[in-house]
């Protein structure tokens, strides 16, 4: 980094209440929701006829990190109206939270139609049970994005063997209460879904058990690496471009990256709620079709420059460009004397990864999160057995529609055969078959079931 953009990056990352501002803007947490309206004239584009879209008009969400970028391309560059979606708004969320109780309301009330998603929020949203009962019936469409996510942990941590295999670090960890007077703290922004999920995978696997041994909270973006800082937070489980901002900044190092616990796993998603899909299933697939043109399009490398100056902009991210420059191009600094990850493959993808596909929405990994929730007791009272969690998948998970987008669209190179992924092999060589989610749930040592 440059002096120039280190004192850019300090600004952006320091601890005046102007800067926690900024912060805010950068991490899901702006001082209010911001709207931006397609810039882009509808270019003549290949709708048949009879596939003219039932609407126009849709409201999407999306949080400012580097999963919502899909949307953000499908708009900026002018896919959503080349499919006939001319009115699109993509709105920035002041938090997961507010994406939730905005889609509850929908865009007739004043909030989204849908959106980008952590899972498994919109099963259960579809279920009621973060919306006190509230039934908002969602659709999941497709995957945004894979990787992209890490477990950033505190500089005063160095050296105790906190890497992709934590057990060293178990004593320690574990001492933490008796030596400190408080447990090993860590956060995420939104509990019970991908970013709970990952740390505590890799907590677990190295023998720490997540309740017990550690505290674990939901905690603001920019709080918490304030609490980096000083001192009175430990670690925290985040999506790009934060990995790469705390080592630079030298808030702390890289603890693992996703993508080293469980390559090309399943992240974020796009789903939109079930009426709206019902009543414009034309339009739908219109949304589709650019979103998956957006994914093929942010996967050329030689686009991820300029998807850099789209992203970091004003109406979107509000960052410098350079921030978001190496996650995008697959580098990571990882810090504590790791080697640094220097590879395209390492970083976010959208239309393809070297299993397949990435857009496509593999019901296997929807029944891997919430066989997750089933293995923390999550959501005890609701998800009480396989059957439940098959129900829930084949209610919301819409892959046919995905196929069918994919299949109009001419999008034939990224089109799996079958709704499973097949088996799923983790870094500490724990396996998830699909078709035998309770064998996983016995092979585990941590668990709340
Ligand atoms: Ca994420």
């Amino acid at each position: 980094m440059s002096n120039f953009s280190r004192r850019k990056f300090l600004a952006t990352a320091g601890v005046s209440a102007a800067s926690s501002l900024l912060l805010k803007g950068c991490l899901g947490n702006p001082p209010s929701a911001t709207v931006s309206t397609a810039p882009v004239a509808a270019a003549p584009g290949p709708v048949a006829a009879g596939d003219t879209p039932e609407t126009t008009t849709v409201k999407l969400g999306y949080l400012p990190i580097v999963e919502a970028s899909p949307l953000i391309v499908a708009q900026e560059k002018g896919f959503f109206a080349k499919y006939g979606m001319t009115g699109v708004e993509v709105a920035k969320q002041a938090s997961w939270a507010a994406a939730r109780d905005n889609v509850t309301i929908g865009s007739a009330g004043g909030g989204i139609d849908g959106g980008q998603w952590q899972m498994p929020m919109p099963h259960l949203l579809s279920e009621g049970i973060i919306t006190d009962g509230n039934k908002v019936p969602m659709y999941v469409l497709a995957m945004l994005n894979t990787q992209g996510n890490g477990i950033a942990i505190a500089g005063a941590h160095a050296g105790k063997g906190l890497g992709l295999d934590v057990s060293g670090a178990a004593d320690y960890i574990k001492g933490f209460s008796a030596n400190q007077g408080r447990k090993f703290k860590a956060a995420f922004t939104f509990p019970n879904a991908n970013q709970d999920f990952w740390i505590r995978y890799w907590f677990a696997a190295g023998g720490i058990d997540p309740d017990q041994d550690i505290e674990l909270l939901t905690v603001p973006a920019a709080e918490t690496v304030q609490g980096m800082r000083n001192g009175t937070m430990d670690a925290f489980s985040t999506g790009d471009p934060w990995p790469y901002r705390i080592v630079t900044d030298d808030i702390g190092f890289l603890g693992a990256l996703t993508q080293e616990m469980w390559a090309f796993h399943p992240e974020e998603y796009l789903a939109l709620r079930a009426d709206w899909v019902d009543a414009h299933p034309k339009a739908t697939k219109a949304l589709l079709k650019a979103v998956m043109e957006a994914q093929q399009w942010a996967d050329k490398p030689e686009n991820r420059a300029e998807l850099v100056q789209i992203t970091a902009g004003r109406n979107y991210f509000n960052i410098p460009p350079e921030v978001l420059k190496a996650p995008f191009d697959g580098n990571y600094k990882m810090g504590d004397g790791k080697a640094d990850i220097n590879s395209f493959d390492a970083g976010p993808l959208y239309w393809k990864d070297p299993k397949g596909s990435v857009s496509y929405p593999y019901k296997s990994h929807d029944t891997w999160f919430l066989t997750e929730s089933m293995r923390w007791g999550f959501h005890k009272d609701q998800l009480t057995d396989f059957d439940t969690v098959k129900r829930i998948v084949d209610a919301v998970n819409r892959e046919d529609l995905w196929r069918e987008a994919a299949t109009e669209a001419g999008f034939t190179d990224a089109i799996p055969k079958d709704t499973s992924r097949g088996i799923e092999t983790f870094f500490d060589g724990i396996k998830f078959d699909p078709a035998n989610p309770e064998a996983y749930l016995n092979s585990l040592q941590i668990k709340r079931v």
